[in-house]
């Protein structure tokens, strides 16, 4: 059975009343330091990214910077991550793209992000969110699963997910929608051992399961228990962007 409305506009009341402004733990100051992280992303941590891009931005954070530090310089920044050598080269490519057709900005348009290399969309619809403040919601491993899990948008597919979210996710909602679902799945509804007993969205969670892993260890179930979060290096300045 499929969340109601109702109930989709009080599990996102609660997400917003936990954490109110949330956004991405990737560490970024323009819309093409948050591209390049998001590349680098995939199948890494972002604590993993945070660190390689801590030493890569100081030095280059321009596509004319990157496309001049070239394949090896770059790779130097980032081979504590993996899948660094097809990385570096989307990487570089994208520069030289952003740098002859986009004049050295970050296009704002899905049909632009898409076609850059390393970028799908999924990161795309990172970048329009984040970056750039539109409605759009990327459905990675978390989101999938929390949106299946809970009732609230279930699909076979991330895209069938994504679609169904859009339609369901009050409009006030929508744009932040994104990172309240990320950052539930990683800290609460996680893959193994989701924390049900601890979930603020609890009794409105339509997983069958949910029961068992609530009474695990103790009986009382906080539904106004905030989400758990990082604590945020830069919070004003990464918001920025994104609001
Ligand atoms: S009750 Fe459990 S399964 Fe449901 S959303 Fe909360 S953590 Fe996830």
């Amino acid at each position: 059975m499929a969340m109601d409305k109702a109930r989709i506009s009080t599990f996102f009341r609660r997400l917003k009343a936990a954490n109110p402004h949330p956004t991405t733990e990737l560490d970024y100051r323009t819309p093409f330091e948050l591209l390049i992280a998001v590349i680098l992303s995939a199948q890494a941590t972002d604590v993993g990214v945070n660190k390689a891009t801590k030493t890569l931005y100081p030095i280059a954070n321009t596509p004319r910077a990157i496309l001049a530090l070239g394949l090896d310089g770059l790779k130097q920044h980032i081979r504590t991550i993996g899948l660094f050598n097809s990385k570096a080269k989307h990487i570089l490519e994208t520069c030289r793209i952003l740098e002859t057709e986009h004049g050295g900005e970050v296009p704002r348009e899905r049909a632009a992000l898409e076609k850059l290399p390393g970028v799908g969309r999924k990161t795309a619809n990172v970048i329009l969110n984040t970056a750039f403040g539109e409605p759009t919601i990327a459905v990675d491993t978390h989101i999938f699963r929390v949106s299946n899990r809970t009732g609230l948008a279930r699909g076979r597919t991330p895209l069938a997910v994504e679609q169904k979210l859009i339609e369901v996710v009050p409009r006030g909602y929508r744009k932040d929608a994104h990172h309240w679902l990320i950052l539930h799945g990683r800290y609460t509804c996680t893959a193994r051992s989701p924390r049900c007993r601890d979930c603020p969205v609890h009794d409105l969670c339509e997983w069958d399961e949910k029961a068992c892993c609530a009474s695990l260890k103790a009986p009382v179930v906080r539904t106004d228990a905030p989400i758990a979060r990082r604590p945020r290096r830069g919070a004003a300045r990464t918001r920025t962007a994104s609001e």
